[in-house]
């Protein structure tokens, strides 16, 4: 179910689980701003998501709500990981689908690396419904 961004933050969500540790994955990437690990549903030969460690709906309530040094300290997390993961030479995508439209599916921040591959030059996202 699309999320709907009018909505508090609700701590159920799963990647809020996977923070507390109820749920386990396989971190791939973890500092005092962000944690990273595989999508469970890749869409591409490497695609991982990367969260924020505090509580944050989405793109939009990230950019308006976090501190300075949490903004920073998640966009270096990415660009850590991403060296990490040794994709620095032949690169890779960032996507955040925000809200319904862009069929956002979590109501905890995350941004997609989508890498690994030639990745198709336009869509960025499975059809909604
Ligand atoms: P979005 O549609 O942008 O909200 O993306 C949510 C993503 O979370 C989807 O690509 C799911 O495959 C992924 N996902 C959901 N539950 C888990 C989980 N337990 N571990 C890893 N990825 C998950």
């Amino acid at each position: 179910m699309a999320v709907d961004l009018s909505l508090p933050y609700d701590p159920g969500n799963v990647f809020a689980k996977i923070l507390r540790r109820e749920i386990s994955v396989q971190i791939l990437y973890e500092d005092e701003y962000a944690l990273a690990f595989p999508d469970i549903s890749p869409q591409a030969t490497i695609h991982v998501l990367i969260i924020p460690k505090g509580a944050y709906v989405s793109s939009a309530d990230f950019g308006a709500s976090a501190s300075n040094d949490e903004i920073a300290g998640f966009a270096r997390a990415i660009s850590k990981l991403a060296e990490q993961l040794g994709l620095i030479r032949n690169g890779y995508r960032l996507i955040s689908n925000t809200g319904p439209d862009a069929g956002q599916e979590v109501p905890h921040y995350h941004v997609h690396l989508l890498a690994g591959e030639k990745l198709s030059a336009k869509l960025i996202k499975k059809n909604a419904e």
